[in-house]
């Protein structure tokens, strides 16, 4: 039978019990899916080792050699055997904990020993090694690289270790190699020098050696990626052909905003607003992800797009993250709009805005009289009815979750255009896989003007240095971040740390006045706390991270960052681009500890080389590995890559894409008789389950 349809309970050495497991455990349920679990390492049997050679730890090694002595410490729990392992010439030492009693040693023996040395008192020890006579040793266990496979507890509990894993898929192999369908055409095989998929599955399982082994994988992470990029663009090419509101108009509250502005887009801003409105007068629906760096001027650009919708007509609304912001984006709507008079309504939607009055909110949006509206979540609560919302604007995008999202526009019959705006840079190749069907606009350029932030990373010793720095920016009339980590699991920790940073700038600037604000204020206590810092009443603000995203102070040009090193490199970069936002010399203050692991001094380095989003986004990931991108774990990793990794396949990721793109230009819908595979797989494979922008719009 074929191995896509053998199931796994019939396989050789597997049984009920085991496919049970198999089936619960890894969601194993055929011959083919189990040779589908790829190994997550290979070790090299070919290589025999003398004891001289060992060079590090934690790798594994073989040697030959005897065993010269041995004895039994302790009894019952606490008993254990050591054992010396001679090579020729030097010696190191063999233990075991467990098991004493079957491990069985004879002296004049010769041994092949298999295992993981750690350093111990100037001799290299294995803690429970493989130690098989050398006559036992059959050629295949010294041939060529070993494949380890994950396991989980209950695989262990019953002996379905990576060792039995392996012997599994050794059965499988004859019937292998007979050839299994191929997943993707001959032709993108060829163009692209990828292995067939037999040959791939044959080579990461038991590869002749480590070549062979890195083009099987290769041409698997291809297959993965190849299929993950088909889904997005083909949902994006779909979509592409729905209908959606057309706004071809420039209209007068456009071009009257535009005048009255005291300063000139940018280049940048320009060419986006030119990028959006093309999409809003194609006649379908925009999905598109606005990028651009802290400081960048995304605000404006959505005030220029809101005011191309209601020229045309419709209203529109911007979803912020947190009520501060979304208090923040009125306001600072308001001021660009003051210079229109009564052209232009916007609205104010929060958790705090009174059941009382929302009633004229609530109006407004259906009979059409508010042309804006800005909010939270709360914006997306049934009760909102639009008469004609045409374009969503969605800030800082990864503070939403899925499924918000996705109630905001069930509602509506035509979908309304949507603009996703992030601050996190995102380095390409993976932009190209969570937002891979998004078009996407980027902000490259920085109003004119601005003076690069410094950033200085200190030592927590040095904090008079800090202070009297602080004092002389405070003396010159500028203001303060001062911004403590939040760890969710023990908030009350934390707000006791953040209640002693406060104490403590109290006692050493008793001259000046400081706020605080953090997530367990009350929102109107929050707010009142901001505005005197915003109208420059005080002059520290003493907060958590809730002031990460987007707070604009342009008076504030110090950022200190207490302990730094609990925060990821881009909420540091977040943080860092709260300063940098009037034409002072602003400052970021990185305080650590002394002691520092060498990932986070690389993360300090990074941040004080550097004021580049996209080039602290590409560092980050590769620091942390995508799956633990800040913003994109957020949201949920939209795709669970088995084998291919964001953070190092990126190369692959844009192969991946442009062979995908090739296939969709000439077939947007996979129709050609050629691209049924493509299509088969897709709908069996269901990729985006848990992301999926479509179900949005
Ligand atoms: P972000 O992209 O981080 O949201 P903002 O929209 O908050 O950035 O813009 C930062 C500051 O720059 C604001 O004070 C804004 O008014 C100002 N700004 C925006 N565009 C320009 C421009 N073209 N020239 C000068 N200042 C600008
Ligand atoms: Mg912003």
């Amino acid at each position: 039978m074929e191995l896509a349809y053998r199931d796994i309970a019939y396989c050789k050495n597997v049984g009920a019990k085991r496919a049970d497991i198999l089936r619960s455990e890894l969601g194993v349920r055929t011959a083919m899916d189990l040779l589908r679990y790829y190994p997550y390492k290979y070790i090299d049997r070919s290589r025999f080792y003398r004891i001289a050679e060992i060079e590090d730890e934690d790798t594994y090694v073989q040697i030959v050699g005897e065993v010269t002595e041995w004895h039994v410490t302790g009894i019952g729990k606490a008993q254990r055997l050591v054992a010396m392992f001679n090579d020729g010439v030097h010696q190191c030492e063999l233990v075991w904990f467990r098991g004493v009693q079957y491990v069985k040693l004879s002296k004049g023996v010769k041994y092949l020993l298999f295992g993981k040395p750690s350093r111990f008192n100037h001799t290299y020890n294995f803690v429970h090694p493989d130690l098989t006579p050398w006559d036992k040793v059959t050629p295949e266990m010294t041939q060529g690289l070993e494949p380890y496979y994950n396991t989980t507890e209950k695989m262990k509990r019953i002996n379905l270790n990576s060792k039995a894993i392996r012997t599994i898929i050794a059965d499988l192999l004859p019937d292998l190699k007979a050839g299994v369908p191929d997943t993707i055409g001959a032709d993108v095989l060829q163009h692209h020098h990828l292995m067939s998929l037999t040959d791939a599955l044959l080579n990461v399982h038991f590869p002749r050696d480590t070549r062979s082994m890195q083009a099987a994988r290769a041409r698997l992470k291809f297959e993965e990626l190849f299929f993950v990029q088909l889904q997005l663009l083909r949902q994006m090419k779909r979509r592409e052909q729905n209908p959606g509101f057309s706004m071809p108009m420039v209209g007068s509250r456009f071009h009257a905003l535009y005048k009255s502005l005291p300063f000139e887009l940018t280049n940048a801003q320009k060419r986006v607003i030119r990028e959006i409105h093309e999409d809003l007068k194609s006649g379908h629906q925009m999905n598109r992800l606005l990028q651009g760096d802290v400081g960048s001027g995304k605000t404006l650009v959505a005030l220029l797009c809101c005011l191309l919708a209601v020229d045309n007509g419709y209203q529109t609304c911007i979803m912020a993250p947190t009520e501060i912001l979304a208090n923040q984006h009125y306001e600072t709507l308001k001021n660009f709009l003051a210079p229109l008079g009564d052209a232009v309504h916007v609205a104010l939607l929060t958790g705090s805005v009174s059941a009382k009055n929302r009633v004229p909110i609530h109006n407004g949006l259906m009979n059409g009289t508010i042309h804006i509206l800005i909010g939270t979540h709360a914006l997306i609560e049934d009760t909102v009815q639009w008469k004609n919302l045409g374009l969503v604007i969605i800030d800082e995008q990864h503070r939403f979750g899925v499924a918000q999202r996705a109630k905001l526009w069930t509602k509506n019959e035509t979908p309304p255009h949507i603009l996703v705006m992030t601050a996190t840079p995102i380095p390409r190749t993976l932009a190209m896989t969570i937002y891979g069907d998004l078009r996407v606009s980027v902000i490259d350029e920085l109003p004119p003007g601005r003076k690069p932030v410094q950033t200085i990373h200190y030592p927590l010793q040095r904090r008079a240095q800090v202070y009297s720095f602080v004092r002389k920016q405070i003396e010159e009339g500028r203001q303060i971040y001062v911004v403590f980590p939040l760890i969710k699991e023990n908030e009350k920790l934390d707000l006791q740390d953040l209640q002693n940073g406060f104490n403590e700038l109290c006692e050493a600037f008793p001259e000046y006045k400081i706020s605080m604000v953090h997530g367990q204020m009350k929102a109107a206590d929050k707010d009142l706390q901001m505005q005197r810092f915003i109208s420059g009443e005080t002059q520290i603000l003493v907060a958590t991270t809730v002031i990460e995203v987007g707070v604009n102070v342009p008076n504030a040009s110090v950022m200190i960052i207490q302990n730094a090193e609990r925060f990821g490199l881009s909420q540091l970069h977040q943080l860092r681009g709260r300063v940098g936002r009037g034409a002072d010399q602003s400052y970021c203050l990185l305080l650590t500890r002394t002691e520092l692991t060498k990932e986070t001094r690389q993360r300090m380095e990074i941040m004080v080389a550097t004021n580049d989003g996209f080039r602290v986004a590409e560092a980050d990931l590769k620091l942390r590995g995508a799956g633990d991108l800040e913003g994109t774990q957020q949201s949920g990793t939209p795709f669970n890559l088995q084998i291919a990794n964001l953070a190092t396949d990126g190369q692959l990721v844009e192969l991946a894409r442009r062979a995908a793109m090739e296939i969709l230009d000439a077939d947007p819908l996979l129709e050609d008789e050629r691209n049924r595979i493509y299509k088969r797989r897709l709908d069996t494979l269901r990729i985006t389950q848990s992301y999926n922008w479509g179900e949005i719009s």
